[in-house]
């Protein structure tokens, strides 16, 4: 029903080069043909590429991220209708050979690709700068796929101590099980490491979780690119608003898009951009795993992104004025916010960033402090997870970093006494009002 109410903005895709998915361009200026070709939507032309003018510029994101991924043409609805279909039809075998031919507007199954998740991924690209993006039910889908990929049994991958706990237990517990090597090295000696060679990809996270030292990205890149190594940034942390890691020079950027990107707390999903042909064979892999994202999650995503740089500039400043309170304050024994002078980091973020996030990590001291602090807060949530409109804090010893031992503690830079907090779309006086009655 609603893709008849929507026929007028559908338009056959061009015929098209073999069959490889990504971010192409497409118009929506002919009414559909079932005949000689699909009739899906997809995302609006130009705003990932540099637009024509006096002076070609790319968009900024504000813009892109309200825009990306609708559809374009004669009366094509303003927002991206969700095909929720399992299955396409084809009018005849010639059609499926098309399709096999890599025609575009042509689908088959929705575990290859779905118009409104393809529209998603079209967003998120155009958001990165990427050439392609795939999108995933999960972060954690994401970084499974993206691995299993790009690295086979044998292959090293040098990856930052500081990482996710999924992303460090994937490496530790599973893919180890498939022959494939970890090097975990600290966040700083991540160029050292990759001058060395022999790794196939160089995985790391900037800011880092939960401590948000910050990694010199191009530096990193650049050297792993020298060493022959792929390398994949997981920037969760550091939305497009914030970083934009591939135009630093690296090859792929992850997501857990179920944090700043989707932003409401909502829906799970997880996205990688990058090179064409990266992206690609992870895409491969994904269809072959099966942790796809479903079309109504990937409408959510899309509405989600409608808000996006306003959420993330809003959480930016508070984030900074939270913080800045937190170290003024007499019970909280550090603050780890890259925005703080006193941060190690604090003028490489400033050259690489803009703005400098919503998370902030501090540390009361202990164990039991800490617990208290947290049973105490009123307002802010004792919860996992980052990036939505709530303000969430956690325990690392508790959430992302259980089951670590002491040296792996240790290593990842993580104390007893911290706390990991995302700031949301809240006053920044209510929190602070919190947090102050927390800690007395
Ligand atoms: N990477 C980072 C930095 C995260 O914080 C998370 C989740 O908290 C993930 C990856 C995993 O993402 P998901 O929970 O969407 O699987």
């Amino acid at each position: 029903m609603l893709l008849l109410s929507c026929h007028e903005a559908f338009a056959r895709r061009a015929n098209g080069s073999p069959r490889q998915p990504g971010t192409e361009a497409l118009q929506f200026s002919q009414p559909p043909d079932m005949a000689s070709g699909g009739f899906f939507f997809s995302g609006r032309a130009g705003l990932n590429a540099e637009v024509a003018g006096d002076r070609p510029r790319r968009m900024k994101v504000a813009t892109i991220s309200v825009h990306a991924g609708t559809p374009e043409g004669p009366n094509a609805p303003i927002t991206t209708p969700v095909v929720q279909s399992t299955t396409f039809r084809f009018e005849s075998a010639e059609a499926v050979q098309r399709y096999a031919r890599g025609e575009r507007g042509l689908y088959m199954y929705s575990r290859d690709e779905n118009p409104t998740v393809r529209a998603a991924e079209e967003a998120v690209a155009a958001l990165e700068g990427a050439e392609s993006c795939v999108l995933f039910g999960s972060g954690m889908g994401a970084m499974t796929a993206a691995l299993m990929a790009l690295v086979s049994g044998g292959e090293e991958v040098v990856a930052a101590t500081a990482l996710y706990g999924g992303t460090y237990k994937l490496l530790r517990d599973v893919l180890s099980r498939f022959g494939v090597r970890a090097r975990m090295v600290e966040p700083e000696g991540l160029v050292d490491a990759c001058r060395r060679g022999g790794a196939r990809l160089c995985l790391f996270e900037s800011p880092t979780n939960p401590t948000l030292r910050v990694v010199d990205i191009e530096a990193v890149a650049r050297t792993a690119r020298g060493s022959g190594a792929i390398s994949l940034i997981d920037s969760t942390f550091a939305p497009p608003l914030v970083q934009r890691p591939l135009a630093l020079g690296v090859d792929l950027v992850m997501h857990s898009a179920t944090k700043f990107l989707n932003g409401h707390s909502d829906h799970l999903c997880g996205a990688i951009a990058g090179r064409r042909d990266l992206v690609e064979t992870v895409r491969g892999v994904a269809r072959k795993l099966g942790a796809v994202l479903d079309a109504q999650v990937a409408y959510d995503l899309l509405r989600g992104l409608k808000t996006f740089a306003l959420r993330v500039e809003r959480q930016c400043a508070s984030a900074l004025e939270v913080a800045r309170w937190l170290e003024s304050n007499g019970a909280v024994k550090r603050v780890w916010y890259p925005g703080l002078p006193g941060h190690p980091d604090h003028e490489l973020a400033r050259r690489q960033m803009n703005g400098f996030g919503g998370m902030v990590t501090f540390s009361v001291g202990t164990r039991e402090k800490a617990f208290r602090f947290w049973d105490r807060l009123k307002l802010v949530a004792r919860a996992a997870s980052l990036g939505g409109p709530e303000t969430l804090t956690s325990l690392p010893i508790l959430f992302s970093h259980t089951g670590y031992s002491a040296e792996e503690l240790r290593r990842a830079g993580v104390d007893e006494g911290m706390v990991r907090m995302s700031v949301g779309l809240e006053d920044p006086e209510d929190l602070i009002a919190d947090l102050r009655q927390a800690l007395e």
